[in-house]
């Protein structure tokens, strides 16, 4: 997508006011503010109605920038050589004399930190002296918005700006890395944890659901549509919206294909845009049919099984 410097240059002039702005970034859009301002970070809660433990994940262009505020040990420096920009969030030791608000952290001393790939964001990025504090940019609890109209479907006229980037092309959120210690993953993502134990020569731990919950966020309902949703069904009801993986040979209207052939890939891109699309043809309720949990296929199912808490 070309980069329009007028539409980077709008953004930059609010955020340099404390506004909020959305932004399009690979994984999903993201509600921005000035992670130095609390005064902006209050205002991301405030519009996506999120609850006040919940810390943001703060974006920069680079890891130079970000030693302002964060210590790195060796393994951050393997992955984000590998893996960065892209949809990988680690959590770091602040340093004690960072900027960042307070608001943003809910005055945790560990940092989300992530460094998007979207072109559109990193020249914004360039542009601003400070990283931008960004969760997703849909209301707290529901799915995730994975183009600017789904952000104008969510807020309307209250986020003042919505910086256009096309649809994302990853469509899931980052994966969350605790990397201070041994390494932990607290929220599966757009990388797989194969990939992030291959670069590290070390087993992950995946952070367990039922133990103590250092991701606040994961812990309640989640990517949700708004309508019920039953996983791994094989016989759907007529009145019900029938989410599959791939296009088979029946085609019926309920009938929702993820992909083509079956790609995951392909599915997690189509995920959120097709949850969306079923609300909006006025479905009450989601039945969906086994997806493969192998690969992006663990993301997709964890996404699906929050959501159906209904
Ligand atoms: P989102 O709102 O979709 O951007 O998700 C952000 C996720 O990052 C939430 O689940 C937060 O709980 C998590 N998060 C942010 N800061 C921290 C932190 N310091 N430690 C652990 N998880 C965090
Ligand atoms: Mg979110």
């Amino acid at each position: 997508m070309k980069i329009n410097l007028s539409n980077i240059k709008k953004a930059q002039k609010l955020l340099n006011k404390s506004e909020c702005v959305a932004i399009p970034t690979e994984t999903v859009y993201g509600l921005a503010a000035n992670a130095y301002s609390d005064k902006a970070c209050k205002k991301i809660y405030k519009l996506k109605k999120r609850p006040k433990n919940n810390p943001l994940i703060i974006h920069y262009l680079n890891s130079q920038i970000l030693k302002r505020d964060c210590n790195f040990n060796k393994d951050f420096k393997k992955l984000y050589k590998i893996f960065c920009p892209g949809p990988i969030t680690f959590i770091l030791d602040l340093k004690k004399n960072s900027k960042i608000s307070k608001i943003a952290t809910n005055k945790k001393n560990t940092l989300a930190v992530r460094f998007p790939k979207h072109p559109i964001t990193r020249s914004l990025l360039k542009k601003l002296n400070f990283p931008l504090a960004a969760p997703s940019a849909n209301l707290s609890s529901k799915v995730s918005a994975v183009s600017s109209a789904h952000v104008k479907d969510d807020f309307g006229k209250k986020v003042k700006y919505v910086l256009e980037g096309g649809k994302s092309s990853i469509g899931l959120e980052s994966t969350i890395i605790d990397i201070r210690k041994k390494p932990k993953v607290l929220r599966l993502g757009g990388i797989e944890i194969s990939a992030i134990e291959k670069s590290l020569n070390k087993k992950i731990i995946m952070e367990n659901n039922t133990s103590k919950i250092s991701s606040p966020g994961q812990s309640k309902l989640h990517y949700s549509p708004g309508i019920p949703i039953r996983l791994n069904v094989k016989k759907v009801c007529k009145e019900e919206a029938y989410l599959l993986i791939k296009k088979g040979s029946k085609k019926k209207p309920n009938f929702y294909f993820l992909s083509k052939n079956g790609n995951l890939k392909e599915a997690a891109k189509n995920l959120y845009n097709t949850l969306r699309k079923i609300k909006k043809d006025k479905y009450k309720s989601i039945a969906v049919s086994k997806i493969p949990n192998k690969g992006l296929g663990k993301t997709i199912n964890d996404r699906l099984k929050r959501a159906s808490k209904f």
